[in-house]
């Protein structure tokens, strides 16, 4: 069967003409509002370059947008769920953290301030859920005819830590808007739904910081030694600043965290003399962001103060491919979501998930993978991408880790196959015009969820993104030079 192709949202190719001078006002209007990166080749914090992206918007079906739009509160309520239940994530991820040594440290940070007393027992949750249109339809052509050329949206992962993207989403809709009326198609832009992530996830950070409630207090973000995503980063200060000029906000590396701040006897976190109310992550998800001891006694410290964090660190340890493997276990999320239509629905978006762990079921998995490698993805505890294996690779890692315990750190996941769409991605230094190439989309659902155990303040769905990446590459990181800047096109098929 080939793979499913949806048509452009207008005629393509553009003639040679048209594309070029369209790219090039694209560009400008990209350097002018924020749709920029710094460069990795010639570091300065001087100028930015354009982010990369996708000239027109992708095609998705209405349907499966709204679908994912009504689930994410739900999805929200689940990871609230699960990183509040300790004797799931214990379980969960005993053997992965006998051999993951990440997690483990993460999970060494959880079980220290459980023991001390939890001094915040409010969580802020800024998630995203990443999902692919699943283009291979498990019904025969005549079942399913009205279901062509997709089936249904599967969920890729869920991220609880760093969910970037609440400024390169919705400014997306608009750099694509504006080529659109460059083009002389404007009336298409009625299909791009609107996207307010930027404001709400923001508003997750005040909201959290009222609840906080001490006035003079700041916020923090945690962020890289070097943020190349920095317009990304900048435009949620801006927007809190805009809103309220009342919240400071600090950027703070984990080192510059050790350094400058310290607990006093009530358990706050001083910086510059001030409490810090809110500390929202952008770094911190994968080890080399911990290169010494130093950083690991911040994360610790951030943890053990009354600041409310995002993530706390259990629900960090939620957003792990671990526990999200383990929720499509058989009662895994009746457990979380009850015996009702709502664990049904969630069950939906799951594609083939298996555990690898040193037992039966794991060696199953393991021979079911040796024989079709194509249809896998290999997937490691790891966060920020790059770091999954597939097709050759995953046979490959299989044979290596099959007699050993490491293999428990990783969990196997069938390979969505979205469907096509032609397009042309603009990049930094990129030709222009750029060939038109096939590619394929990921949409990336924002919620926000702020609560403690036994009390959700508020739960919502805040936006979208979309990126988009060559139809032949594995993996699509936006920062790592992949993927593309995109915003979807509703189809009504
Ligand atoms: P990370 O936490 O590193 O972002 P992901 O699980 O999101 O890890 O995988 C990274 C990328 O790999 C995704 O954005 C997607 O492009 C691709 N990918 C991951 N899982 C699948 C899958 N099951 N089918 C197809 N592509 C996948
Ligand atoms: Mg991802």
């Amino acid at each position: 069967m080939s793979q499913a192709r949806f048509t452009s949202c207008i005629p393509l190719p553009l003639e040679h003409k048209t594309l070029v001078a369209v790219i090039e006002k694209a560009k400008d209007w990209a350097l002018m509002h924020g749709v920029g990166m710094r460069d990795k080749k010639n570091f300065t914090k001087d100028a930015i370059q354009i982010a990369p992206f996708v000239l027109l918007p992708s095609p998705f079906p209405r349907t499966e947008f709204n679908k994912a739009v009504e689930l994410q509160q739900v999805l929200n309520e689940l990871m609230h769920k699960v990183a509040h239940d300790d004797d799931f994530l214990e379980h969960t991820l005993q053997n992965a953290l006998q051999v993951d040594e990440f997690t483990a440290n993460l999970y060494d940070i959880w079980v220290k301030v459980r023991k001390e007393g939890i001094a915040q027992p409010v969580s802020l949750g800024m998630l995203r859920s990443d999902i692919m249109l699943e283009s291979r339809c498990p019904h025969t052509e005549n079942q399913c005819a009205k279901h062509t050329p997709y089936c249904s949206w599967k969920q890729v992962e869920i991220n609880s830590i760093a969910s970037g993207f609440g400024h390169l989403g919705p400014v997306s809709r608009e750099i694509q808007s504006y080529i659109l009326r460059q083009l002389g198609f404007g009336e298409l832009i009625k299909n791009m739904p609107e996207n307010k992530a930027l404001s709400g996830l923001c508003s997750g950070i005040i909201e959290a910081y009222d609840l906080f409630g001490v006035p003079g207090s700041v916020a923090l973000f945690v962020v890289e030694e070097v943020s190349y995503n920095i317009c990304d980063q900048r435009f949620h200060e801006f927007e809190i600043s805009e809103t309220r000029p009342d919240i400071i906000i600090y950027r703070k590396t984990l080192n510059e965290i050790f350094e400058e701040t310290s607990l006093n006897d009530k358990k706050q976190l001083m910086l510059d003399d001030k409490v810090v109310a809110v500390v929202y992550y952008r770094s911190g998800y994968e080890p080399a962001q911990y290169p010494s001891q130093k950083e690991w006694d911040a994360r610790l410290r951030v943890e053990r103060s009354t600041a409310i964090k995002c993530p706390s660190i259990h629900y960090q340890l939620a957003g792990t491919k671990k526990v999200q493997q383990a929720l499509a276990a058989p009662g895994a999320l009746e457990q979380f979501l009850g015996a009702g239509a709502i664990s049904g629905r969630v069950r939906d978006i799951f594609t083939g998930l298996y555990s690898l762990d040193f037992d039966d079921s794991g060696e199953r998995a393991v021979e079911m993978a040796l024989e079709d490698a194509e249809r896998f993805v290999l997937k490691p505890q790891r966060e920020g991408g790059g770091n999954n294996l597939y097709g050759a690779d995953v046979r490959e890692a299989l044979l290596r880790m099959r007699h050993s315990r490491e293999r428990a750190a990783y969990i196997l996941m069938e390979r969505i196959l979205p469907p096509l769409v032609s397009g042309y991605v603009v990049r930094p230094g990129g030709p222009v015009p750029p060939p038109l190439a096939d590619l394929v989309s990921e949409l990336g659902i924002f919620g926000v969820i702020i609560g403690s155990k036994d009390k959700i303040y508020s739960n919502r769905q805040v936006g979208h993104m979309l990126r988009t990446k060559l139809a032949d590459a594995n993996e699509g990181g936006v920062a790592a030079g992949l993927g593309a800047l995109d915003s979807p096109y509703l189809l009504d098929l």
